[in-house]
């Protein structure tokens, strides 16, 4: 055979495979698995164990979240697991009692935190500033921020939530700046622990709309989640939304049979 014509039969099969791995980058989901404060030390492990056994895939990358006390203790057992923090904080390394210092996430290759939660948001008085400075830290720092965002239910019924949002994303990210990796996790608040989601549409609604006006902003990649009351009967049908990139799952994450399902 000539060479040229080799030369092009190479080229070809190498964009092919070019094109594949992007195709497959950009179409795995990310699930985060959120285990809270519901699990303690050998729960955690199980989960872990569990997390670890499952075969390695391109459909899925998976994200555990264990209460921060336990994170390192996970790592050490389980490495390839790549795990989430579940918050961070403002203070830096020093007096700063109870704090979770971001120096702590980088020395031990914690690559992931949880921000700007509901949970943290109502329990800890978080507001959207705290999260903006957060958020900066932690990408100044080479960790990507999990952003949460969501409506609380009066602003749902009275259909305001796309302007609520919108306020939301306008306190948290600059449009003067340049962010590296950010998921954003868009879960309604009125989801959260209650078995109550939004429909399909109403999803996939707000996906285009966040879609849109994330545009406004220079994210090097950013990635759309949805969270509240995910679990095996409805994650089928959520994890079908094109425009989704993954879930973030609270309760049902702590369940063995669930993980499996990422098999
Ligand atoms: C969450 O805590 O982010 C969450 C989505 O919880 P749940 O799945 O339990 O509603």
């Amino acid at each position: 055979m000539p060479s040229a014509a080799l030369n092009i039969i190479t080229i070809s099969f190498l964009v092919f495979i070019f094109i594949s791995i992007l195709i497959s980058v950009n179409l795995m989901k990310y699930i985060i698995f959120n285990w809270k404060s519901y699990l303690n030390i050998s729960e955690s492990m199980n989960l872990s164990k569990v997390v670890s056994k499952l075969p390695s895939t391109k459909k899925y990358k998976l994200i555990s979240s264990p209460n921060n006390f336990y994170n390192l203790t996970l790592k050490s057992r389980y490495p390839k697991n790549i795990y989430a923090a579940q918050n961070v904080d403002l203070h830096g390394k020093g007096a700063s009692t109870g704090s979770i210092d971001i120096q702590d996430l980088v020395s031990n290759k914690i690559k992931f935190c949880i921000i700007g939660h509901s949970e943290v948001r109502s329990n800890f008085g978080e507001t959207d500033l705290i999260i903006q400075k957060k958020t900066d830290l932690c990408l100044h720092n080479k960790i990507t921020p999990i952003v949460c965002i969501g409506e609380p239910v009066d602003i749902y019924k009275s259909k305001k939530t796309k302007n609520y949002l919108k306020k939301q994303i306008n306190k948290i990210f600059k449009k003067s700046n340049i962010y590296n990796e950010v998921i954003l996790a868009y879960e309604p608040l009125w989801s959260i622990g209650t078995g109550l989601t939004p429909k399909m549409s109403e999803i996939n609604d707000i996906l285009q709309f966040l879609t849109k006006i994330l545009k406004n902003y220079s994210f090097k990649k950013i990635k759309i989640l949805y969270g509240g009351s995910v679990n095996l009967s409805n994650i089928k049908e959520i994890l079908s939304l094109q425009k989704l990139d993954g879930v973030l799952v609270g309760s049902a994450s702590t369940k063995p049979s669930f993980i499996k399902y990422f098999r």
